[in-house]
């Protein structure tokens, strides 16, 4: 038996996904380019995207897929603003400095959420704008963004929004028949519970038509990709063949689940366990209920206690769970994640480790 990943990705992945990595694929034979398609088309569903959107896959982490994403789809006379409360913010911030796009940052800290009308403001008096970038569910503390609002806002602006949804998609909503945005990334590990290696993006029609010529990396072109794709339905470069064999039986698994209500409904479920469980325990919660996002918690590390994070974790480790470390700038801290192939049992579980593992170190907790 693997050890419970209580991160945020990788996470524990199914049997059945896992298995279907058994097998080897050839990567110009049909029945790979069948299944390569069908992946696509089905992340197109999932944003109610048909005949609107495009899936581009990119081999690679998450942060590959955003990288392209940022590099592929924006002009070089672009000006973006980038909405930062945490380290993924940060990190496209860092992209748009990499791939020299023109940006400004409006960054609030890591429990809070921004405020609407200070980004208008912004908006206002920076009349050069063409771009909001977003980050759906910031993972640095697991703050839910209010991303239908800020979706609103940029479209009345007739601003383009692309969005880093990683830690959101196939858990939290993100249908672009509400909410208007012209491209967003995401990838296999994370909810929708795939094995790591491949992220994609979802773009719509006439913003992949003009991306020629704006990448600055021959292999995170995603014009390139989609071009490659389009013309005989095959990868550039070597293609993580299996990951997309994982990819394409944890898309079904989701699907049965109930699709994107369905495991909503499970990881809240999940969120609510560990978080009253915590609460019981005598742990502080970073955020509000209001602005916790049913996908990883953040805690705060006990003080003037036996507390240390290594102990604590090694302990949990022996006890076949494994968290996270914190990622605050501002506060010790740790998370739990509630996502990946786990239920109600697995986090009444962890709970009851965790108390053993309090109790056994001796930590008082204040
Ligand atoms: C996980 C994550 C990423 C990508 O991280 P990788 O480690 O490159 O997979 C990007 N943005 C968010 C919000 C994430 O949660």
């Amino acid at each position: 038996m693997d050890k419970k990943l209580l991160t945020p990705g990788p996470l524990t992945t199914s049997m059945t996904t896992k298995e279907a990595m058994l097998h080897d694929w050839g990567s110009r034979d049909q029945k790979f380019i069948d299944l390569n398609h069908s992946i696509r088309e089905s992340l197109v569903k999932l944003i109610d995207g048909e005949n609107n959107y495009q899936c581009v896959p990119m081999q690679g982490s998450g942060t590959f897929a955003v990288e392209s994403m940022v590099g592929s789809l924006t002009s070089k006379d672009a000006k973006i603003l980038i909405l930062i409360n945490g380290a993924y913010g940060h990190r496209m911030k860092k992209m748009c400095d990499y791939v020299g796009r023109e940006c400004i940052a409006y960054e609030v800290a890591e429990h809070e959420q921004h405020d609407l009308d200070e980004i208008e403001n912004i908006i206002d008096s920076n009349t050069d704008l063409t771009h909001v970038f977003a980050v759906y569910c910031e993972t640095t503390s697991g703050i839910l963004n209010p991303i239908q609002k800020i979706s609103d806002l940029v479209a009345k602006k007739n601003l383009s929004l692309f969005i880093d949804a990683m830690s959101a998609f196939g858990a939290l909503p993100l249908s672009s028949k509400t909410i208007v945005f012209d491209a967003v990334a995401a990838s296999s590990n994370k909810c929708l519970e795939g094995v790591p290696g491949v992220g994609f993006i979802l773009v719509k029609n006439n913003i992949i038509e003009k991306a020629k010529g704006n990448a600055h990396s021959l292999s995170l072109d995603l014009y390139d990709q989609w071009q490659a794709m389009k013309k005989n339905k095959q990868w550039r470069f070597t293609p993580p063949t299996h990951v997309l064999a994982a990819f394409q039986q944890a898309i079904n698994e989701h699907s049965k689940e109930g699709g994107v209500e369905g495991r909503h409904k499970r990881y809240s479920n999940n969120c609510k366990i560990i978080c009253d469980g915590m609460k019981e325990i005598g742990f502080k919660q970073l955020l509000s209920n209001e602005l916790q996002a049913p996908i990883i918690i953040t805690f705060m590390q006990p003080q003037n206690s036996n507390f240390n994070f290594e102990e604590f974790y090694d302990a949990l480790s022996n006890k076949d769970f494994l968290i996270y470390p914190g990622k605050l700038t501002v506060a010790d801290t740790f998370r739990i994640g509630c996502i990946g192939n786990l239920d109600d049992n697995d986090m009444h579980d962890t709970i009851k480790a965790i108390k053993e593992v309090v109790n056994e170190l001796q930590i008082k907790i204040n």
